[in-house]
């Protein structure tokens, strides 16, 4: 026989995917919300800033700029750390808010996103243990998951991580590192306070253990004092990575994030990324450095966060008669999300596919615990709708809720 006709003949399957892959699935959840994409539903499920703010003209205007005046440049590779004038403008806004920075501190990433893989490439070992809040941002918990890491929930409440129990955690799981979202964190939309951020930072510097303080929401404050990053903070300077994006006061579209890290483990991100996709498009770089020069970025921030805001309050205004009684949700000082916890008999996943029936959804809560799920709680996006669709759609909630 032919080696054709011997193939022919013996029909053997490929190999199987890696074990990694087999074993981080998607979620179940997902199928439910693909069905939220009709344009009845009133969606607070997704976590997608509003378009209809985005300064449209402003980028657009960078955009033709960058191509008109350095198209050679912007159409051409660049290098792996990042384009000299973003990381430049970057490191003063850094340096602005009280983080001295200089530009070769920084490596420019696809979006924070890409960043978080990039240190579980660079600091993960199949094994390791990672440290995350309870609950936490879902595709970080990937990123750990693919990294082969054992992820352990560390005890939060309203004010952010318990420093007593991250002590406790720490001396008993010797983790590699934290994952924090101390800015009106993804899922639940809470700020962790000053002195928690310095409790942090202090355990972090005696049990020896890496920070990854992941912040793409702090600029997006609509009242109350800014708090200081926990990178500020003493014992956290030369073991924190600070993570910031553009997704949430530009555009996502754009994948543009950043990492502050220090020298070593930045030089391994920096050839981890190289692997991953050589440096992040020219163009976009360019054109939010361009964006950076000729704009008012906080201006457009401070628009964006007042009418952010209102749709906060709006969604305030009506959970008190949509929720069941009993139910408590907090009152977020910016960001995007804000996090309910129902009585104990309702279990949001379950209920979700006769909510989304009432053309409104939620993410129910338990996906984004590492540890023992809360099944009676909710994540609630205010931002994608207009205030009074936000009405609208808590009512059907509450009308949905009820009829269960
Ligand atoms: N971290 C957190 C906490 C997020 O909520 C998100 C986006 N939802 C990201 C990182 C990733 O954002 P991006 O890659 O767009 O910068």
């Amino acid at each position: 026989m032919t080696v054709v006709e011997q193939s022919a003949a013996a029909f053997v399957p490929a190999p199987p995917l890696a074990a990694r892959a087999r074993n981080v699935g998607g979620s179940p959840v997902r199928d439910i919300l693909a069905v939220t994409a009709r344009p009845e539903v009133i969606n607070f499920a997704g976590g997608l800033p509003a378009p209809e703010l985005f300064d449209v003209a402003g980028v657009a205007d960078a955009y033709a700029q960058v191509l008109a005046e350095s198209a050679g440049q912007a159409l051409q590779y660049s290098t792996t750390e990042g384009e000299p004038t973003l990381r430049a403008a970057l490191a003063a806004r850094n340096s602005a808010r009280g983080l001295p920075t200089d530009a070769d501190d920084l490596l420019i990433t696809s979006g924070s996103q890409q960043a978080l893989s990039l240190l579980a490439t660079a600091l993960v070992e199949p094994g390791d243990t990672v440290v995350v809040e309870s609950p936490t941002y879902l595709a970080a918990l990937q990123v750990f998951a693919f990294a082969g890491a054992r992820v352990v929930a560390v005890a939060c409440d309203e004010d952010g991580i318990d420093p007593e129990a991250l002590d406790e955690v720490v001396a008993r799981e010797q983790p590699k590192m934290l994952y924090t979202i101390p800015s009106f964190q993804n899922p639940t939309g809470r700020t962790m306070t000053a002195e928690r951020r310095a409790a942090v930072a202090s355990v972090a510097a005696r049990r020896g253990l890496w920070i990854v303080e992941d912040d793409p929401y702090g600029e997006l404050r609509f009242e109350g004092e800014r708090v200081p990053w926990v990178a500020t903070y003493p014992g956290a300077e030369d073991r924190t990575v600070l993570l910031g994006s553009f997704s949430k006061v530009m555009a996502p579209g754009m994948r543009l994030g950043w990492l502050r890290a220090p020298g070593e483990l930045r030089r391994a991100c920096a050839v981890a990324k190289q692997a991953a996709d050589l440096h992040t498009p020219t163009v976009n770089q360019l054109a939010a450095a361009r964006y950076l020069a000729d704009r008012d970025l906080d201006a457009h921030v401070a628009k964006v966060a007042a009418a952010y805001r209102e749709r906060r309050d709006a969604l305030l205004d009506g959970l008190k008669d949509a929720l069941p009684e009993g139910s408590v949700w907090n009152r977020p000082e910016g960001g995007m999300f804000l996090w309910a916890r129902l009585p104990e008999a309702y279990d949001t996943t379950e209920l979700l596919r006769s909510v989304v029936e009432h053309e409104v959804a939620y993410v129910p809560g338990a996906p984004f615990f590492a540890g023992a799920p809360d099944r009676s709680t909710m994540r609630l996006c205010f931002v994608t709708h207009a205030p009074e669709e936000i009405a609208v759609g808590v009512e059907r909630l509450g009308r949905a809720l009820r009829a269960v």
